[in-house]
């Protein structure tokens, strides 16, 4: 039978990993090291007081979260992406006419537009 891939915390560090291992508890050596320390020293772990990145709420230490809320992921990264994006100039969006362009539109006045050449003649065009 395959082994059951178990999802897990780790009570030192609140990370949550995968492993095969039933028995396993922590995400790592050094996290079962550090435990088994603070145990044989009865030292109680101070427990990181996290607080959201965004707004500054407190947030369990547990989890890996950074944010309080979805919504606070949400406007920290759009001000993430406005601070790492600088304003661009936009490029003007009118494109220069070709001369062919302007031919054709040369064209289409000196067949349907009577006053155009008069207009020149004018230099009122
Ligand atoms: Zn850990
Ligand atoms: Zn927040």
């Amino acid at each position: 039978m395959a082994p059951k891939l178990l999802r897990k915390e780790c009570p030192y560090c609140g990370r949550s990993f995968n492993t095969y291992e039933v028995d396993k508890h922590y995400c790592s050596q050094e996290c079962l090291a550090k435990e088994t320390y603070n145990r044989h020293f009865h030292i109680v772990k101070e427990k990181i007081k996290k607080t959201c990145r965004h707004c500054g709420l407190a947030i369990s230490s547990i989890s890996n979260k950074s944010y309080c809320d979805v919504i606070c992921r949400h406007k920290a990264n759009n001000l993430k992406y406005l601070k790492g994006k600088p304003k661009k100039k936009t490029p003007s969006t009118r494109k220069k006419k070709s001369y062919d362009q302007l031919n054709r539109e040369e064209e289409y006045r000196r067949l349907y537009d009577p006053f155009h050449i008069e207009r020149i003649i004018r230099g009122k065009s």
